[in-house]
């Protein structure tokens, strides 16, 4: 499990898991010991507050999965920065997105050989919930995206 989640992001550790009937919930936690301004660019150690995200991530013996994280808010202190507090944010997770972008992939994959009402049907028995809009809007986006 810990390989799994590693291969998502090395700065994530894992900490506990548990199956449900039709998900795997993986609980995980950032062991970056700062987090870096999207806006400014500077580190900060200063902890401000934490907030649970979850996101859903390629499945796990056929099942969905879905990874809960205690999400940081650091303070930044470059008096020049507009902002004062800034979320510790991933690479493989979309600002605000509820998908990692190795599932995003995968539904991509699958939704490109099929009709989206099929690739909805097949997503659902135990890969991701998606809806039929949901996917052409992510084909579409594939496309104008470079
Ligand atoms: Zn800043």
């Amino acid at each position: 499990m810990d390989e799994f989640i590693k291969e998502l992001d090395a700065s994530l550790d894992y900490l506990e898991h548990e199956i449900t009937e039709n998900e795997v919930i993986i609980y995980v936690a950032s062991n970056r010991k700062s987090g870096s301004c999207p806006y400014c660019g500077c580190d900060s150690m200063r902890v401000h507050s934490r907030y649970e995200k979850s996101f859903q991530d390629l499945p796990i013996m056929g099942k969905k999965t879905k990874v809960i994280i205690e999400n940081r808010k650091f303070f930044c202190d470059n008096p020049d920065c507009t902002f004062t507090t800034f979320a510790e944010r991933f690479d493989f997770l979309k600002q605000n997105g509820k998908k990692t972008k190795r599932l995003i992939e995968k539904i991509i994959d699958i939704s490109l050989n099929t009709s989206s009402i099929a690739a909805s049907r097949t997503l659902k028995g135990g890969i991701a919930d998606v809806g039929k809009s949901t996917i052409c809007n992510l084909l579409k986006k594939r496309h104008t995206t470079p």
